[in-house]
């Protein structure tokens, strides 16, 4: 089980009688919080720090330990904060700062300076606040008494942050092929990613995979097969099309296995050997989890499974969606968001459909895919590019509708969506971020989620909301420039 370290701070001016009420005070709070956010991650008690050797060594415990994934840290009583200094420097985990009490209520009628002594983290958060302000310490600052419902839904959402920050630090990704000749928004440094987000991103030859899915035997074939008639209504005479799709399933699942793979990308420009662009088998994939970039987008395909694995533990949908085309009928313009075949069935309103038709371009058999209508919803899409000196987060709100006609002729599943705060903001916002056309869209995520994403793995983060106008989201990205080549 992933824990968080509780670390609770004090010093050791108040003797032993304060220092043991405040150690069974961390204790009690810790337990408390385990239970609060159990089936999640474990939270931990660890010994009271009095001094900075304390702080040094339960950080780069903390640090060390391939099992944490973050801390909670606040302080009890009053902590001087240079005892703190090398502690921070030493830690590399993802840090909350609980601003809080073992008391919810004052006790007036009993109230002394012994009492003042031991329940001070009005004082002794500040303190610590202002060493972590100095260092320039990433941290989400948490305020308000620990079993407030409030404090312990932001305590949760800093876990699901924090275990996908976790996740994100052991992602492996492969790319089958390049990305697609001359696209340039889903290229971008494959070492800086690594650097950053802890993708390792590798190349593979699309012969690894068609070498295991010649190997793939009937019966196993027949397994798949029996997956997708549970799942989805089979809506084609073409069997031989799905049964080549299953293959394709089959062989992906043992190599994801093999490599240890959380994300993968192809490309319809690098199929040698497929005689169909992977479609349902793609599809049943991200609905377990795996994340997929098309086209070689290896930045979307990672995004996607860090994405999922922090709305594991909710209810929603998560996955790659791609802008296509609009309704831009006056003041109430929709967007309509595909792809050529891969889009999550977990975005499905009603049964998904396995049908078979060609496809436009690419040159290959007609390929099976799932089909099916959008679910409606608040939601947000979430792209990730490469500016050349930094990445960026493009994270706008959305409102997911249901499609206002029927489409019988459009032979891909798909979504439909407002913008928010109207279209041509949304979307002149969007493009002026420099957003791409492919986007992680989630239904269980919210812009809170993506912000403390961003600021745990340091990445720049731009959002488009109710809030947004244009005039002043192109001033923040004149100073999100400015920073950037201030910071070289
Ligand atoms: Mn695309």
């Amino acid at each position: 089980m992933k824990t968080l370290y509780f670390i609770t701070g004090s010093q050791d001016l108040y003797g032993e009688e304060t220092l043991a009420q405040a150690q069974k005070d961390g204790n009690e709070m810790a337990a408390f919080l385990n239970n609060a956010l159990s089936g999640m991650v474990a939270v931990k008690t660890t010994p009271i720090v009095r001094c900075a050797d304390e702080a040094v060594d339960i950080c780069t415990q903390a640090t060390a330990d391939r099992e944490c994934v973050g801390v909670i840290l606040w302080m009890h009583t009053f902590s001087p904060a240079k005892m703190w200094i090398r502690a921070l420097q030493a830690l590399q985990k993802p840090m909350v700062h609980l601003h809080t009490q073992y008391n919810e209520k004052l006790p007036y009628d009993t109230i002394d300076m012994d009492f003042m002594n031991l329940n001070q983290s009005a004082h002794g958060d500040r303190e610590f606040g202002f060493i972590c302000t100095r260092l320039g310490i990433a941290r989400e600052v948490i305020a308000g008494y620990y079993r407030n419902e409030n404090v312990i839904a932001q305590l949760r959402r800093f876990a699901e942050a924090a275990l996908a920050v976790d996740y994100s630090k052991h992602l492996r990704v492969a790319m089958f092929g390049n990305n697609m000749r001359d696209v340039a928004v889903t290229d971008g440094d494959r070492v800086e990613s690594e650097i950053r987000f802890g993708w390792n991103v590798n190349y593979y030859g699309i012969g690894d995979l068609t070498e295991l899915i010649a190997a793939v035997t009937e019966s196993e074939t027949d397994t798949k097969m029996a997956e997708y008639a549970e799942r989805y209504t089979i809506a084609t005479d073409d069997i031989a099309a799905v049964r080549e799709q299953a293959e394709y399933e089959v062989a992906l699942e043992k190599f994801l296995t093999r490599e240890h793979i959380g994300a993968f990308t192809d490309t319809f420009q690098d199929l040698h050997g497929l005689r169909q662009l992977p479609g349902i088998s793609v599809q049943n994939l991200m609905a377990k989890g795996v994340g997929f970039g098309p086209e070689g987008d290896y930045k979307t395909a990672a995004l996607g499974a860090v994405l999922s694995q922090m709305a594991k533990h909710r209810g929603g949908a998560t996955g790659f969606m791609e802008d296509y085309t609009y309704d831009l009928t006056a003041g109430s313009e929709l967007e309509l968001a595909a792809h050529m075949l891969e889009v999550s069935p977990v975005f499905a309103a009603n049964k998904p459909l396995i049908q078979v038709h060609p496809l436009g371009i690419g040159g290959k058999e007609a390929p099976a895919r799932l089909v099916f209508d959008g679910v409606a919803g608040d939601g947000i899409a979430v792209s990730l590019v490469d500016l050349g000196d930094r990445f960026r987060l493009v994270c706008a709100k959305i409102q997911l509708v249901a499609q206002p006609a029927p489409m019988p002729n459009l032979p891909v599943a798909r979504l439909m969506w407002k913008l928010i705060p109207d279209f041509a903001t949304g979307t002149a916002a969007w493009i002026y971020a420099g957003g791409a056309h492919h986007a992680v869209v989630s239904t269980a995520l919210g812009v809170e989620d993506i912000r403390l994403f961003a600021k745990l793995t340091d990445t720049e983060l731009v959002v488009i909301d109710e809030s947004t106008t244009l005039h002043t989201f192109e001033q923040q990205l004149a100073l999100l420039d400015l920073t950037a080549k201030l910071k070289g």
